[in-house]
């Protein structure tokens, strides 16, 4: 963290989780045979191939501008089972606000296939905190919710 700065939870989370790379969420889970589309059927009762990528999910987003992957696309790389939506920030920026599962035409509830993709990486059991890593100063600084919120979302 810079001289000065706020500890603020964007600024406290980078610091934690600046751990070395391991396997990343999308290559451990490309080793596996399983579908996308499958797993999220066994985690969720979500018709996936019923959206038409009409984009109304990510209209009403409230976190849009900070995802890097929309709502919509995230529907459409589970169907084509491109598994490096598992790497999106978008899964963990969701806030199961259950705004787009409410107005989605199709009656999907993305909210659960959200929850669903998190599952799917937190059963990889893929260790991407550093503990051990920070500063003093960090460890000073850093919210203990940063680190609970880290420990259920990075190691399940
Ligand atoms: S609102 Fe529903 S149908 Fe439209 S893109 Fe989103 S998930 Fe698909
Ligand atoms: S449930 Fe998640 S994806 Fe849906 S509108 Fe809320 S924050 Fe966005």
């Amino acid at each position: 963290m810079d001289a000065g700065q706020e500890p603020g939870l964007g600024v406290t989370m980078e610091a934690v989780s600046k751990g070395k790379h391991r396997a990343t969420r999308a290559e451990v889970a490309v080793a596996s045979d399983s579908k996308l589309t499958d797993e999220i059927a066994d985690l969720c009762d979500e018709n996936i191939f019923g959206c038409y990528q009409c984009g109304t999910c990510a209209a009403g987003c409230p976190f849009i501008e900070d995802m890097d992957v929309t709502p919509d696309e995230v529907i459409r790389f589970v169907v084509l089972n491109k598994k490096e939506v598992l790497d999106s920030k978008t899964i963990w920026l969701c806030a199961s606000c259950y705004i787009c599962a409410e107005r989605c035409p199709r009656n999907l509830n993305i909210t659960k296939i959200m929850e669903a993709l998190r599952q799917i990486v937190l059963r990889k059991n893929i260790d991407e905190t550093d503990i051990y890593g920070l500063t003093e100063e960090e460890k000073g600084t850093i919210p203990q919710l940063a680190f609970v919120c880290l420990f259920r979302k990075n190691i399940g």
